[in-house]
C-alpha cells in the first residue's frame, strides 16, 4: 500500500476529504461494538469533540484481527470514505487495513464508562484529556491562548516576557513559593540566626513570581502598549473552586491610558475572546452546554452583546447593605467585598457583568492612583456571574512623592523595588493594567464550576501529581 499521510478526523468529518477516497487515520478507540457481520469502532484523535465510525466487515477481519481493538486502544486504520447510512454522522469509514499501535487492557484501563464523575477524572489527570469534556476544554483553552495573543498584536502591544523568578515580594498578591538552592537539611544561617541567603544561588531571597505587573510597567513606560501572559504563583492556602497555586495570567500595561479606558480595554477583551470562542468552537462549547451548563452558549452571547455595569465601590456597597440577601461576611465600606457579594452584584442586582471601581485605599495594592477623596484609588475589578472577580486591575499612580509616600506607609522596603520608583523619577507618565485569571476566563467560557477542571494539571495545596 502507498504511503499516504494521515487524515485528521476533524478534516474528515468536516468535509475536506472527498467521499471514496483513501484514508489512514490514527487515534484511540471510544468503542467497538456489532454484530455477527460487521463491527463498529468509534475512533477519536482529540482533532474534533466527533468520533469517526470505522466498519470493519467480519467476512474479511477475523475476531482474532480485532481482539485487540478495545476501548482506550490506539489504532491506524485504512480504508475507503463513504456516505454514512447511520445518522448523525456524515461520512464513515470501511475497514481495509488495521494496526494496533497500543494495547489497553480492557481490565484495568479506567476509562471504560462513560459518565465518570469530575471528581474522579482528577485522580486520573494523565488519562482524562481522553474524554469528550476534557478534549473540549483543552481545544477550548488552546483558542482562548490563541485569541488573546491575536487581540493585543491586532492592537499593536509588545508581549513583554517577565520574569518567573522574582527577587521583590514587594507587590502583595498572595503569599510566595520560595525558590532557593540551600540544602534544607543544612541550612546556612547569619550570626543572628536569619538564614544567609548570600551562599543562595542567586545571592538574596527570591521567589516564584505572583504577578508580572511591575515589569510590564517597566515595559510600558518605553513601548507603550505591551501585556504578559505567563505562569504565576500562590501559595495561599486557599482550598476553592477559584484558586489554584500555579495559574495563568494575562496582564496588559497601556501608557497614556486612564481608569476609563482601562476598563474600556478590559471590556472588549473580554468580549473579543468570548465572541472568538463562540466562532471558532461550536461543536465543542455544544457539548459542554450539552452536558454540564444549558445556559452556557446563552450566557455567552449575553455577556457580548450587553455593557458591562460599572459603578463604584461605595454605591455598590449601599447596594449590597440594603439589600434582603443574608451574607455569611458583612458588608462595611472598607471591606474587600467577598466572592458572595460580587456574586450578588451580578447574578442578583444587575444581572450582567460589573465592574466595580474606586476602591478604599487600604485594601487594595501599594502602586494604585490615589483619588482626591484621600480614601480610594483608581482600582477597578470586573465581575462575572458565576465567578467573582475574574479582573483586577487599576490606573497606576505615576507621581513619585505620592508612590513612595504610600511605600513608606504600608511599610514597603524601598531598596526592593528602587527599580520600580526610578519609572516615576524618569519620563513618568499617567498609565493603567489588569490582569485576567486565564483559569477563570476558562472557567466562565466552559461553564465548568472548578478551576481544577480547566487546567491539565492542577497544583493545589497537597496535590503536586502529574
Ligand atoms: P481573589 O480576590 O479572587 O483571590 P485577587 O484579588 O487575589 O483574587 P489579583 O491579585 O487581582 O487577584 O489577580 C488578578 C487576577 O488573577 C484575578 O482577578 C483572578 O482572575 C486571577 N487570580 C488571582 N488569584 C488566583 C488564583 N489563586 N488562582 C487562579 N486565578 C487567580
Ligand atoms: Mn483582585
Amino acid at each position: 500500500m502507498g504511503n499516504i499521510q494521515r487524515n485528521k478526523v476533524k478534516d474528515v468529518l468536516s468535509g475536506a476529504v472527498a467521499v471514496g477516497s483513501e484514508v489512514l487515520l490514527k487515534g484511540w478507540v471510544r468503542t467497538k461494538r456489532g454484530n455477527k457481520h460487521v463491527a463498529f469502532i468509534a475512533l477519536n484523535d482529540g482533532s474534533i469533540i466527533h468520533n469517526i465510525q470505522i466498519v470493519a466487515d467480519l467476512q474479511q477481519f477475523s475476531d482474532e484481527q480485532l481482539k485487540a481493538v478495545t476501548t482506550g486502544a490506539c489504532i491506524s486504520a485504512k480504508g475507503k470514505l463513504v456516505d454514512s447510512p447511520a445518522q448523525g454522522q456524515p461520512v464513515e469509514v470501511q475497514l481495509s487495513s488495521i494496526e494496533i499501535l497500543g494495547e489497553a487492557d480492557a481490565e484495568t484501563y479506567p476509562l471504560q464508562k462513560k459518565g465518570h464523575s469530575l471528581e474522579f477524572l482528577r485522580e486520573i489527570a494523565h488519562l482524562r484529556p481522553r474524554t469528550n469534556t476534557f478534549g473540549a476544554i483543552f481545544r477550548l483553552r488552546h483558542a482562548m491562548a490563541f485569541a488573546i495573543h491575536q487581540f493585543f498584536n491586532d492592537r499593536g502591544f509588545v508581549y513583554l516576557h517577565t520574569p518567573i523568578i522574582t527577587g521583590s515580594d514587594a507587590e502583595g498578591a498572595g503569599a510566595m513559593f520560595k525558590v532557593t538552592t540551600l540544602d534544607l537539611h543544612n541550612i546556612p544561617k547569619k550570626p543572628d540566626g536569619s538564614v544567609d541567603h548570600e551562599q543562595d544561588f542567586f545571592g538574596k531571597a527570591t521567589n516564584l513570581t505572583v504577578s508580572g505587573q511591575l515589569e510590564g510597567e517597566l515595559g510600558a513606560m518605553a513601548l507603550g502598549e505591551v501585556y504578559t501572559f505567563g505562569p504565576t504563583f500562590r501559595a495561599e492556602n486557599s482550598n476553592t473552586t477559584r484558586h489554584l497555586a500555579e495559574f495563568w495570567m494575562i496582564e496588559p500595561e497601556v501608557a497614556f491610558n486612564e481608569l476609563q479606558e482601562n476598563m474600556d480595554l478590559a471590556e472588549d477583551f473580554l468580549k473579543y475572546l468570548i465572541q472568538y470562542a463562540l466562532e471558532h468552537c461550536a461543536p465543542d462549547l455544544e457539548f459542554l452546554c450539552q452536558q454540564y451548563d444549558k445556559e452556557l452558549l446563552s450566557r455567552l452571547n449575553f455577556v457580548v452583546n450587553n455593557a458591562f455595569q460599572r459603578l463604584p465601590y461605595t454605591e455598590a456597597v449601599e447596594i449590597l447593605k440594603a439589600s434582603k440577601q443574608k451574607f455569611e461576611y458583612k458588608v462595611e465600606w472598607g471591606t474587600d467585598l467577598q466572592s458572595e457579594h460580587e456574586r450578588y452584584l451580578v447574578e442578583k442586582h444587575f444581572e450582567k457583568p460589573v465592574i466595580l471601581t474606586d476602591y478604599p485605599k487600604d485594601i487594595k495594592a501599594f502602586y494604585m492612583k490615589q483619588n482626591a477623596d484621600g480614601k480610594t484609588v483608581r482600582a477597578m475589578d470586573v465581575l462575572f456571574p458565576g465567578i467573582g472577580e475574574i479582573i483586577g486591575g487599576s490606573q497606576r499612580e505615576e507621581g513619585y512623592d505620592k508612590l513612595l509616600a504610600r511605600v513608606k506607609e504600608m511599610g514597603i522596603p524601598e531598596e526592593e523595588i528602587w527599580w520600580y520608583l526610578e519609572t516615576r523619577k524618569f519620563g513618568t507618565a499617567p498609565h493603567s493594567g489588569f490582569g485576567l485569571g486565564f483559569e477563570r476566563l476558562m472557567l466562565f467560557v466552559t461553564g465548568m464550576s472548578n478551576i481544577r477542571d480547566v487546567i491539565p494539571f492542577p497544583r493545589f495545596p497537597k496535590s503536586a501529581d502529574f
